[in-house]
């Protein structure tokens, strides 16, 4: 159900998982969080131990998931994956956790999504290796305590804010994804392409990083559709000029907001007089979910001074009516 723009066809899955990078050293950008990684995983490792839970969190499509495989990658054991909405009953979570090997890891996408009963039986699995399920039922029925091998619970969601205490209190290692800069995204397209066999300038993978929305996901998806475009519309090389036309056509705007962002900018500008506006109502307005707006939408134009959150509701700055070319309301006419 994540969300609108953010799913996926079988397809688009697929191209994903081969451009994944493998090792945390292919790993670009967010250089604290490697660099914390990198020595906790060679500290369990000379151990001889699991590497303590890790708990990621950030926007979509920032490399949650492609980190956790890097995690299991670099202590060379497995992973499960799993997400919070399709474990609905104990039994799910506990068929899961009797069948990992030690040190395994156990990948659980939208983890703020767990039922309440899901998660019970998840503190002791973190805590102890540990789990009591129950065996049979009415009268008959009993709880058996099993013991589970080390393993480690790599988390991750969209907002940190979503867990609950006792949950996030069980991660030792806490990560927050930060955006990406054009420079990283341009690393992170020139590699792609060459991976996916595109011809591609310097100065047009800049071009597709700059509006990209920080994000390493987008970048890899514009730059398919800028092939596209650069196959059919010109001799199949990406230039700056033909990322530009491209990106253009797709209503990708020079700052790189596309439809969608302006949709939510315009709503608060025009329907709200720029604010301060409810979520509840900037979801209505526009005809998206909230989460869609608060997961989604939001973080990056907020990160990029367009938008701010007050406990009143989100407010219009001034440097989104000027990157609309619209006069800011009590601006001094000139
Ligand atoms: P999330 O789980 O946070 O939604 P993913 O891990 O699925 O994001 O990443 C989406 C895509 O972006 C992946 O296919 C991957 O190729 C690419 N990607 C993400 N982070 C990086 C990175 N740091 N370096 C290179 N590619 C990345």
């Amino acid at each position: 159900r994540l969300i609108g723009a953010e799913s996926k066809s079988a397809q688009e899955e697929a191209i994903e998982r081969a451009l994944r990078p493998k090792r945390l050293a292919d790993y670009v950008g967010q250089a604290k969080i490697r660099e914390q990684l990198s020595i906790f995983i060679h500290a369990a490792k000379r151990r001889s131990e699991a590497l303590d839970h890790v708990l990621l969190f950030g926007p979509p499509g920032l490399g949650k998931t492609t980190l956790a495989h890097i995690v299991a990658a670099e202590m060379g054991v497995n992973l499960r994956q799993t997400s919070g909405p399709v474990l609905e009953r104990a039994g799910d979570l506990a068929a899961i956790l009797t069948n990992l090997e030690p040190h395994d890891v156990l990948f659980i996408d939208e983890i703020h999504r767990l039922s309440p009963v899901v998660e019970e039986i998840l503190y002791p699995a973190l805590e102890d290796f540990q789990i009591d399920i129950m065996i049979g039922e009415g009268p008959a029925a009993r709880s058996v305590k099993l013991d589970l091998p080390p393993f480690t619970l790599v988390g991750a969601t969209t907002r940190a804010g979503m867990l609950t205490n006792p949950l996030r209190d069980r991660f030792g290692i806490v990560a927050r994804l930060e955006f990406y800069n054009a420079q990283e995204l341009t690393h992170i397209v020139t590699r792609s392409a060459q991976l996916l066999n595109v011809a591609i300038e310097p100065e047009g993978a800049l071009e597709i990083a700059r509006r990209s929305r920080g994000t390493p996901r987008i970048a890899n998806r514009l730059l398919r559709r800028v092939r596209d475009y650069a196959e059919v519309k010109a001799d199949g090389i990406i230039t700056r000029e033909v990322a530009d036309a491209a990106l253009s056509m797709l209503d990708v705007d020079h700052g790189g907001l596309d439809l969608m962002d302006r949709k939510l900018l315009s709503a608060v500008i025009d329907k709200f007089a720029g604010g301060p506006v409810g979520v509840d109502n900037l979801a209505a307005a526009i005809g998206e979910a909230r989460d869609t707006i608060e997961d989604v939408l939001e973080p990056y134009l907020i990160q990029q001074g367009y938008l701010q959150r007050t406990p009143r509701g989100r407010i219009a700055t001034p440097a989104i009516y000027r990157h609309l070319g619209l006069e800011a309301p009590g601006t001094p006419a000139a």
